[in-house]
């Protein structure tokens, strides 16, 4: 047998573009070679510089709205790859982020620094047994719901299958589930972190608490690198579900609709449906390719329970005028319901087929607090009708149920509202860029009098001075405080990073903010 080093091939590859290398105007800038070669040297992953064969596609997010140039990208495949790269960037002072599955609706996984991508970081391991879940912070949803389901179990996710654990987790984590069990943040029994300086921890409900707390909606980038999450799972797999839609076209069929979210928010949101049911509702323009699509109001939601428990537990809410009974979903496995709630009929947002994929793409979320009248919900129907593109949506991810616990739970505090609704544009061509941000801009006014100031910090929109206000509230000064406990260096930075500060006047209940790090192993 011919032994073959991976890791040898790889280094010998790198050097030989490094060596052939010739720095021109306008190449972005690279980390200085000799650290390139020496980390390139250590490491099992790959390293990529800018002039790189790759660099150009390897540099991009989901979002290709987004466009930013590394001085260095690291493929991590293993932890030691991890503490590599946080030497060399400690050596230069350059600022790190991490990324997983490159889904940042601000694009805030690659920036003008140094990239980790732990996206090979991303094994399962399933223990009915007790209950719970070891997950890597590179796995999809979709591959992770793949092994959920094969053992007969279930815990809340996101409705994507490419969004990864690493960013989704750190920022809250809302699925269709989400009323039945909790945010997917809530799941999180334990967590393993490297820090900045090289060194893992452990933090759970007794050890390093303020950082168990705080990696729960604190937002990814910012205590250190997610190596692992350890869930708890559900003894279940199968829910029921349902599509119920309202035209809102024409006059009446906005008058209808806005009639319906008034009734549904005061009686089946944030009290008034049963826990066992999640839904979504998205505003959307559908319609076959090629017809002239109609502006819908559609209630997609998932039922923990029999068809016909959820039958009449829908009733009310078909008997509201205009609402139309699309499909019901007998018990089946989540991934497949999932995906049959989000692409049928028709797939939410519809793009043209001449449209690039992935869009470029604009969120905005805002979250509601107070009851809005049917005459506040038609200012709303009528300005999304007006969207310059079709392909324009609104959803709104309904609260209410297990969602809502104590607010410090942990630093995911959006616990007492009835949704949070993001608008989200997309556009194919640069000239249409400014109108559809012009347009989002419009709904963010049109909004305004009914937000509650509070926007979820997983669709974060990359212009935000107040994110710390509308990401966290009163609980902002405390995430600084553990910020600059666990990442003194302020290592991790981004435009929207916590910024560290040792002063702190309130502890808001948080525990273990006194106490040392506790750096021993523990799983
Ligand atoms: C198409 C699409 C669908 C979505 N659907 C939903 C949904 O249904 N529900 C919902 O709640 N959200 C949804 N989101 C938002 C999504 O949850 C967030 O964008 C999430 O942060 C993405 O995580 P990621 O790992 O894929 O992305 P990344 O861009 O890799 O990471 C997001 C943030 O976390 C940081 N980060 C990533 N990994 C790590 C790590 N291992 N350690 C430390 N920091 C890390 C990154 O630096 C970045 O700041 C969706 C987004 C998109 C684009």
């Amino acid at each position: 047998m011919i032994w073959y080093d991976e890791t040898a091939a790889r280094r010998e590859e790198r050097f030989s573009i490094w060596d052939k290398r010739v720095e021109q105007d306008g190449t972005p800038q690279a980390i200085p070679q000799k650290y390139a070669r020496e980390l390139q040297s250590k490491i099992a992953g790959k390293v990529v510089l800018p002039g790189d064969p790759d660099y150009n596609t390897d540099r991009m997010v989901f979002n290709p709205r987004f466009s930013a140039y590394p001085q260095a990208i690291v493929y991590c495949v293993s932890p030691a790859d991890v503490a590599e790269c946080l030497n060399v960037s400690r050596a230069l002072d350059l600022p790190v982020v991490v990324r997983s599955g490159g889904h940042s609706t601000a694009g805030f996984s690659s920036q003008s620094g140094f990239l980790i991508d732990v996206s090979e970081l991303n094994d399962v391991g399933i223990y009915p047994e007790s209950e719970c879940a070891w997950v890597g912070p590179g796995t999809t949803f979709g591959k992770f719901n793949k092994h959920l389901q094969a053992y007969g179990y279930h815990t809340p996710g996101g409705a994507c299958p490419t969004v990864c654990v690493g960013g989704y987790m750190q920022g809250g984590g809302y699925g269709f589930t989400a009323r039945i069990f909790g945010m997917n943040c809530d799941q999180v029994e334990a967590v393993r972190v490297m820090l900045s300086d090289g060194r893992i921890v452990y933090a759970d409900s007794e050890w390093n608490t303020d950082l168990y707390w705080a990696v729960r909606g604190g937002t990814g980038s910012n205590f250190g690198v997610l190596l692992a999450v350890k869930y708890k799972i559900y003894p279940l797999n199968s829910f029921a579900g349902f599509s119920i839609c309202w035209s809102m076209a024409g006059a009446e069929g906005e008058t209808q609709t806005a009639n319906a979210l008034a009734w549904l928010q005061a009686n089946f949101m944030r009290t008034g449906a049963p826990d066992q049911l999640g839904y979504q509702m998205i505003w959307a323009y559908q319609g076959a390719e090629g017809t002239a699509k109609v502006p819908m109001l559609l209630m997609r939601g998932m039922y923990n329970g029999s068809t016909e428990d959820m039958r009449s537990v829908i009733q009310p809410v078909l008997d509201q005028p205009g609402a139309v009974l699309q499909t019901v979903y007998d018990p089946m496995p989540y991934e497949a319901l999932n995906e049959a709630l989000l692409s049928k009929p028709y797939e939410i947002p519809e793009f043209p087929k001449n449209f690039p994929f992935p869009p470029r793409e604009a969120k905005l979320s805002r979250y509601l607090d107070q009851l809005l009248t049917a005459d506040d919900w038609l200012k709303l129907v009528q300005y999304y009708v007006s969207t310059p593109n079709q392909t324009a949506i609104a959803a709104m991810e309904i609260y209410g149920g297990a969602i809502a616990t104590p607010e410090r739970t942990n630093a995911f505090i959006h616990r007492d509202v009835y949704c949070d609704i993001f608008f989200d544009v997309f556009w194919a061509t640069e000239a249409d860029k400014d109108q559809m941000l012009a347009f989002s801009q419009g709904w963010a006014d049109t909004i305004a009098p009914y937000w509650s100031g509070r926007v979820y910090q997983n669709y974060p929109s990359p212009d935000n001075p107040d994110f710390g206000e509308n990401y966290w509230g009163s609980y902002y000064p405390v995430l600084r405080f553990i910020k600059s406990k666990y990442d003194p260096l302020n290592l991790f930075r981004y435009p929207q990073s916590i910024a560290p500060t040792d002063r702190l006047d309130e502890d808001m209940g948080i525990y273990g903010l006194d106490k040392p790090i506790q750096h021993a192993h523990r799983s």
